[in-house]
């Protein structure tokens, strides 16, 4: 069924592909006035294939930006105050081996550290919120089949069955996942390693399971049983759960019975999905021409460990996204684009590596046969299977290095000693620093050090909208749309050029 929604002739950007990385892309055009359209095939989000539950703290603290943290965390089945932990286990009715607190940074309520804690959230409902948040802008039931650019523009062939059109845009982001049509039309190509081992994903009822399972909540239960290693989840509070097992191939996999290995008994299962997939350590050697951008999946594929995938993609798209607007409203030369690569490219390469070493070490390498054994032996084992546990799976469960320490150090549109996220800080009771700060560009610190009248200037003879924070005794530091610190103390003349990428 085709949208009834009208194909406009032309738009300032066209994405192609609203997954959750292209309806980012969307929402973070339209925070700073810029139109777009989303082009994507899909009618309605996937709820079977529920893919990502992590939606990190960094993730959160943009989606507050926007305006929607607080109802995707409304929206969520898992409440972040439910569960921060993850239990290893012999199986889910069977013996708990040991047990880390602290996961996906959704402890971090009320902390220094964030402004939002993570949450653990299924992918299609990230998406649900955000097609609501970019409304018309989203036209389904439509692909992108080819795009052709020259120097004024980007012609894009958009078909849906038998119909076909061409819309003509200034800008394209590609965010039309793995197997992008984008990547291919700009001539990029994907380089890296797949995994050997196949995987395979269940989205299963079981009703009374809960209630059963001795372990309290969590939320992911890992199966540590050599006959049947894999891990389990809740996708809600009512009876349904996903599971991934590794090493087992689809054609092999029998849902019903591996559910029930992994319980640890026979218990009633009703599958509503399967999904088969092979971890990939992808990332395009390109990200960009001139005129045409990838991102998220299209642009780089990670194992899902850490939960970190569409999490760096929304990150893409908030660099691109205030980097489209600073150029299309004439803030900045249309140069500062080439720094989405540099700056963006890197962040991937970093979490491809970080989630590969996270791959290494699954319930399969951690099973062992002594835990299924009697209470003596299972006793005798499990100190040494809970250390192993502890040291090869912190980083998996704790990575705030990467989720918010990423820098943009070294960029050509930051000063040295900047790029890196301005630390957030409680101002008042549920009020961040970030709630301060202007949709584009905000000077924080100070305002009569001698610097601010500089930066302030300069700012209105570019045009760049500038939101000044006062904060009486501490040093200036010129933020950027994405929160990270473009230039920070030292001498103030031309910071503001600077980060835009203007010659100096
Ligand atoms: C088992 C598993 C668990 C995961 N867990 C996590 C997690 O906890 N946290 C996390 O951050 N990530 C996780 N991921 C990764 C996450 O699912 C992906 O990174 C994410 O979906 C990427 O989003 P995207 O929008 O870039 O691409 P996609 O989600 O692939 O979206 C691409 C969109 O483009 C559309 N499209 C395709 N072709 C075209 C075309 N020609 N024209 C227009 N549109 C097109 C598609 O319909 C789709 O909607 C997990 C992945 C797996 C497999």
């Amino acid at each position: 069924m085709n949208s009834v929604r009208q194909v406009p002739d032309a738009v300032p950007v066209l994405i192609a592909g609203g997954g959750p990385v292209g309806l980012a892309t969307a929402v973070e055009l339209a925070h700073h006035g810029v139109r777009c359209l989303v082009v994507e095939p899909r009618e309605t989000v996937s709820w079977l294939r529920p893919r990502a539950k992590t939606t990190s703290a960094r993730s959160m603290e943009l989606l507050r930006r926007w305006g929607l943290a607080e109802t995707l965390r409304s929206r969520a089945p898992l409440a972040v105050s439910w569960s921060d932990e993850a239990v290893f286990v012999t199986g889910l009715l069977g013996r708990e081996i040991t047990r880390i607190g602290g996961c996906f940074g959704l402890d971090l309520v009320g902390s220094d550290l964030a402004a939002e804690p993570g949450q653990q959230v299924p992918q299609p409902l990230v998406e649900e919120v955000l097609r609501e948040a970019v409304g018309d802008a989203l036209l389904t039931g439509w692909q992108v089949a080819g795009l052709q650019e020259d120097a004024d523009g980007v012609t894009v062939r958009i078909t849906s069955g038998d119909e076909e059109r061409e819309v003509r845009a200034q800008y394209v982001v590609g965010c039309d996942g793995p197997r992008s049509v984008t990547r291919a039309a700009i001539g990029a190509k994907y380089e890296g390693r797949q995994d050997a081992r196949p995987n395979f994903n269940v989205v299963f009822r079981a009703p009374g399971l809960a209630e059963r399972m001795p372990h309290g909540p969590a939320v992911h239960y890992w199966v540590l049983n050599p006959a049947q290693p894999g891990m389990l989840g809740r996708l809600d509070l009512k009876d349904t759960w996903w599971c991934i097992a590794q090493g087992v191939r689809a054609e092999d996999a029998d849902p019903v019975q591996l559910v029930r290995n992994l319980a640890g008994a026979d218990i009633d299962v009703e599958i509503l999905a399967t999904d088969p997939w092979t971890a990939r350590m992808l990332l395009a050697d390109r990200y960009a021409t001139d005129r045409v951008f990838l991102a998220g999946d299209a642009a780089h594929q990670n194992p899902p460990y850490g939960g970190h995938g569409f999490n760096t993609g929304i990150g893409d798209a908030v660099n691109i996204g205030w980097k489209l607007a600073a150029v299309l409203h004439g803030w900045a030369p249309a140069s500062l684009l080439a720094t989405y690569e540099s700056e963006r490219r890197p962040v991937a390469a970093d979490t491809i590596e970080e989630a590969a070493r996270n791959m290494a070490t699954l319930a399969p390498e951690l099973a062992d046969p002594a835990l299924m054994g009697d209470d003596a032996e299972f006793e005798k084992v499990r100190p040494a299977v809970a250390e192993a546990v502890l040291r090869t799976k912190d980083s998996e469960f704790h990575s705030l290095d990467l989720v918010l320490g990423y820098t943009y150090a070294g960029s050509s549109i930051v000063s040295s000693g900047a790029g890196e996220r301005l630390p957030h800080r409680w101002l008042a009771p549920g009020e961040s620093l970030y709630d301060r700060l202007g949709p584009a560009f905000s000077l924080v610190g100070d305002q009569r050090s001698p610097g601010a009248a500089v930066v302030v200037a300069e700012a209105a003879e570019l045009g760049v909208p500038l939101r000044v924070v006062d904060l009486p005794g501490e040093p200036l530091a010129l933020v950027r749309p994405d929160q990270h610190v473009a230039w920070r103390g030292g001498d103030p003349s031309g910071a503001v050029r600077m980060a835009l990428g203007h010659p100096r």
